[in-house]
């Protein structure tokens, strides 16, 4: 088994950790400041299962600038090449014109979607519900995984999922 899965998600969510953390070493740069990841990084996953390459992207959101209008490019590129889409959120129940922006992206694309909820150690496990309930209201996932990427809480269980789709 072997695909591209892209990470997407508003910087600061947690994309470039939890691909650290799923492939268990440092590769994508991450920091607190946005717009850290300005260019695809892409990491192979490799195991008795198969292959999976993360695409992590600088998310898409509100271009402002020129940068910001060329990370949005990368990210657009990047969802044409995944097998897997993976939106990231924090577990809030805050829709801004972000999410809405990102949610019509993803009604255009055939592969699977799946909504990750990272950050899960930073709040109750009803804040979690809330958050997925909230993004339901606004997309159709066909998988739904709750992680905290600092911690690899479920990274393995959301690894498990990825090769069910591959
Ligand atoms: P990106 O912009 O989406 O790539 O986000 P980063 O991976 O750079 O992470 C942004 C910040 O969130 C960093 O300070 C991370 O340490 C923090 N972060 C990422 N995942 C988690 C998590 O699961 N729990 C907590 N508490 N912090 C996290
Ligand atoms: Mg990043």
């Amino acid at each position: 088994k072997s695909g591209f899965i892209a990470l997407v998600g508003r910087p600061n969510v947690g994309k470039s950790t939890l691909m650290n953390h799923l492939i268990g070493q440092k590769i994508a740069i991450t920091s607190r400041k946005p717009q850290t990841t300005r260019n695809q990084i892409r990491t192979v996953y490799t195991d008795e299962r198969g292959q999976a390459v993360f695409l992590d992207t600088p998310g898409i959101h509100k271009a402002q600038n020129r940068l910001g209008t060329y990370m949005v490019e990368v990210a657009q590129k990047t969802f044409s090449q995944a097998d897997i889409v993976m939106w990231l959120v924090e577990p809030t129940t805050f829709i801004g014109r972000g999410e809405q922006e990102i949610a019509k992206k993803l009604r255009q694309l055939k592969c699977p979607v799946f909504l990750i909820v990272n950050k899960t150690d930073t709040v109750k496990k009803e804040a979690v519900a809330e958050c997925i309930k909230a993004y339901r209201q606004i997309a159709d996932f066909n998988e739904v995984v709750a992680v905290s990427a600092l911690r690899s809480v479920n990274t393995d269980t959301l690894l498990d999922t990825v090769f069910r789709y591959l």
